[in-house]
């Protein structure tokens, strides 16, 4: 290691056992004590300071704190996604693709391929595949709970993290139905998905979608018919194929996915992180497969052959 590559890893080291910075909602609140980058996570005080936990919708701010960061800039596009399922084969080539692309160190995913085991009627284990990622929602929860006002509409409607402004509170990833956000632990910033915000200016497509050899992923604007995520999506749409991820959160996600009848999105929901986490090095089915009770009575169904 050079002497460059070693003031690199101490500063590197240094900052990451540095406190964070106490949110506007830290001080607010009394101040949390809790460090780390999930500073609002486990632990985190109520806003009444009674230390019970916080609901995720306790963490959102008043609407004028973010209505105008909830309106999309007026550039004529709405950008979106179509994932088909069932064309995925899980080669996580879109997740390492992303990790070249956007610098993802190890440990930290942007989006990650979700693993669903189950059990057919003969025994015999079988594995949907499901790329993952932030769903771009139009009613976005991280935007109400961004205090420092990063959390915001970007190019085609998509949620955006402004990096002059963020400072990892963390409230974002605690409220995000769907754990598409990650603590950054050297930066102490949000990370997640922008659709490779730097290609599509330049008119290419997210380093994702360009890798995906099975044709699973399409990103585009949804108010173009030519475009070939609205081709895709009118066609699925008329076969009645196409869902969006945890309705009943009412966040009306701009990602839809495409899902054989046997194996509905609710089929394998259950996989997809909540509000709080975030994709995770040991989320893989495979390293449960030699836990007793293995059976698909929780991570996995029974089928017909
Ligand atoms: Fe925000 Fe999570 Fe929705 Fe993405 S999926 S827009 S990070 S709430």
């Amino acid at each position: 290691m050079n002497d460059h590559e070693t003031e690199g890893a101490d500063e590197r080291a240094r900052r990451a056992a540095e406190p964070p910075t106490p949110s506007r909602r830290d001080l607010l609140a009394g101040g949390l004590g809790a460090a780390g980058a999930g500073a609002l996570g486990a632990g985190a005080a109520n806003a009444d300071g009674s230390g019970a936990a916080a609901a995720p919708e306790d963490l959102y701010l008043p609407e004028d704190a973010w209505r105008d960061r909830m309106r999309a800039p007026d550039d004529g596009k709405r950008f979106g996604w179509v994932v088909d399922t069932r064309r995925c084969f899980g080669c996580h080539g879109c997740e390492v693709a992303c990790k070249a692309e956007n610098d993802v160190p190890l440990g930290q995913y942007i989006r990650q391929t979700i693993y669903h085991d189950h059990t057919r009627a003969s025994g015999a284990v079988a594995r949907i595949m499901v790329p993952m990622a932030c769903q771009h929602c139009e009613d976005a929860p991280c935007i109400k709970a961004c205090p420092c006002g990063s959390m915001h509409k970007g190019p085609g409607g998509t949620v955006q993290v402004d990096y002059d402004t963020c400072s990892g509170h963390g409230a974002c990833k605690e409220v995000c139905p769907y754990g598409a956000i990650y603590i950054d632990p050297v930066a102490n910033q949000a990370v997640k998905c922008h659709n490779c915000t730097h290609r599509v200016e330049q008119d290419m497509e997210p380093a994702c979608v360009e890798t995906c050899p099975s044709g699973a992923l399409y990103f585009g604007d949804l108010d173009d018919p030519e475009s070939s995520v609205s081709k895709i999506k009118a066609r699925l749409e008329a076969e009645g194929a196409l869902e969006t991820l945890r309705p009943e959160k009412a966040t009306r996600p701009r990602m839809h996915f495409a899902a054989d009848a046997d194996h509905p999105v609710a089929s394998w929901e259950p996989k997809v992180p909540r509000e709080g986490e975030s994709y995770a090095n040991d989320a893989y089915s495979v390293y449960s497969w030699g836990e007793e009770g293995f059976d698909g009575s929780n991570d996995s169904e029974q089928e017909d052959e």
